[in-house]
């Protein structure tokens, strides 16, 4: 009989040192994002001045400073409105996909009807009281920040220890057995809270919906200097649109979610977390930040070119999406090819996946190329997105091709034939 978990022995990101450097490498990067690009600063980029960014990294005071009373009440606030609307809202029970030991969760999805429950109290909000209500997330940014951080760290370490309790079910990559490892990838399959799975409840509502709500302030922060919701900037308007669009898509097809490798695969540990709650929130809100205080007008021939790539990208994400959730679940409604294979499930080979073998992950690159493009030329820094997306997915479809390589064996090799492209079409 096989053992339900197994003691890892592949580890990624070149095991623990890999894990050490990314756990200290995306917070750094997140403060470094502000620290190089805001008003407070001097600019984007500020003009540096070594002696004094040394004298800043040394003093007690930069890592006090860091922290933020009332803006931890704030985040925790948030956190719990998140909860509570989970807990509150109605919502179909679904459930997820069949797992290791037989079993299936049970997941309640009501993460739209949250998002919706969300922004009617800050329209409400904005509306009673005006733009400069909403715009403390602006001036609270570090101490906000610093909070998520935290409430990640505590998470992953609360899941750490959980996993040890019996019966749980283990991530087939986060049994390695080494502490700092296993804490960073994530033991427990689907670590939960009471009746909250702490992974799936992460992935899509604290740190999606904030996305949009800090957008939504850098909005106010820039009609405040501007006179007003009216004079806000086109570039501003189509970063906060494109934003808006792809979480709304996201949560209003929170059931997608139950395939995708975050999900089925990983466990949850400090990377996810602070994937979901510190670089979603804040670091992909950077070109709206940089917006609320410098504004750039883009015209109606640059705004209709941006639209263009945005749609483009979205097309090409949703559509690839839809090919393959209709797939798994049994349909195809484009009557599109496929390949059976030798452990019983079939892998489409027309149609986008027949293009290339993550086809989404190119409409979703796209997309963050468009969100970048309304901030202008004037810094590289704003073009962070596009680059970390590049990085980020590109390891991620290598890191999916590895595992189906695992569990699909020479059906993969005979995938890979038929559709040769990792991610572009034609091009890579
Ligand atoms: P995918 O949704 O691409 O899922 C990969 C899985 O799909 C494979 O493991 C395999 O699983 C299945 N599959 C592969 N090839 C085929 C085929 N030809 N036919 C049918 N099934 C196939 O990966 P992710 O979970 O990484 O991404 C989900 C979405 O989330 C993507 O749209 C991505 O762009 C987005 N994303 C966004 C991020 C962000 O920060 N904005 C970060 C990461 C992802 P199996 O065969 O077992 O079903």
């Amino acid at each position: 009989m096989p053992v339900l978990n197994p003691k890892t022995t592949h580890l990624e990101f070149l095991g623990p040192p890999g894990a050490f450097l990314v756990s200290f490498g995306v917070p750094a990067v997140a403060y470094a994002l502000y620290f190089g690009c805001s008003e407070p600063s001097g600019g984007c980029p500020p003009k540096v001045n070594s002696q004094r960014v040394v004298h800043a990294l040394t003093s007690a005071d930069f890592y006090i400073n860091l922290w933020d009373t009332q803006a931890t009440i704030a985040y925790l606030a948030w956190y719990a409105f998140c909860v509570a609307a989970w807990a509150i809202l109605p919502g179909d029970s679904v459930e997820g996909t069949l797992l290791r030991n037989g079993g299936r969760k049970s997941y309640k999805i009501n993460a739209f009807s949250t998002f919706l429950l969300a922004l009617g109290i800050t329209s409400g909000i904005i509306l009673r009281y005006g733009p400069e209500s909403f715009a403390f997330i602006y001036d609270k940014w570090i101490g906000l920040l610093t909070a998520a951080l935290l409430m990640s760290f505590v998470q992953a370490a609360y899941c750490y220890a959980s996993s040890f309790r019996q019966g749980a079910l283990l991530a087939l990559g986060g049994n390695s057995g080494n502490f700092l490892y296993d804490w960073f990838i994530g033991r427990e399959l689907n670590p939960s809270l009471g009746p909250l799975d702490l992974k799936w409840f992460n992935e899509l509502r604290p740190g999606l919906i904030l996305w949009v709500l800090i957008n939504a302030s850098m909005v106010c922060e820039q009609a405040v200097r501007r006179g007003g919701l009216r004079n806000v900037t086109d570039s501003m308007w189509l970063v906060f649109v494109f934003n808006f669009w792809y979480v709304a898509d996201g949560l209003y097809n929170e059931p997608a979610i139950f395939t995708t490798m975050d999900i089925v695969t990983d466990g949850f540990g400090f990377m996810l977390a602070m994937g979901d709650l510190v670089a979603v929130p804040f670091t992909y809100t950077l070109p709206a930040r940089y917006l609320a205080f410098n504004h750039v007008e883009l015209g109606p021939f640059w705004t209709a070119a941006i639209l263009g790539v945005n749609f483009l990208g979205y097309y090409i994400f949703r559509s690839a999406n839809g090919e393959k959730n209709d797939f798994r679940n049994g349909s195809n409604p484009k009557n599109l090819k496929f390949m059976s294979t030798e452990r019983g499930t079939k892998l489409l080979t027309s149609g986008w996946w027949g293009r290339s073998r993550h086809p989404n992950y190119f409409g979703d690159w796209l997309m963050g190329i468009a969100w970048c493009l309304p901030t202008g030329f004037n810094t590289p820094i704003t073009y962070y997105y596009a680059v970390y997306f590049t990085v980020l997915l590109v390891h991620r479809s290598l890191r999916d091709d590895e595992a189906c390589q695992k569990k699909y064996g020479d059906d993969w090799n005979k995938y890979t034939k038929l559709v040769p492209y990792k991610i572009i079409p034609y091009v890579y």
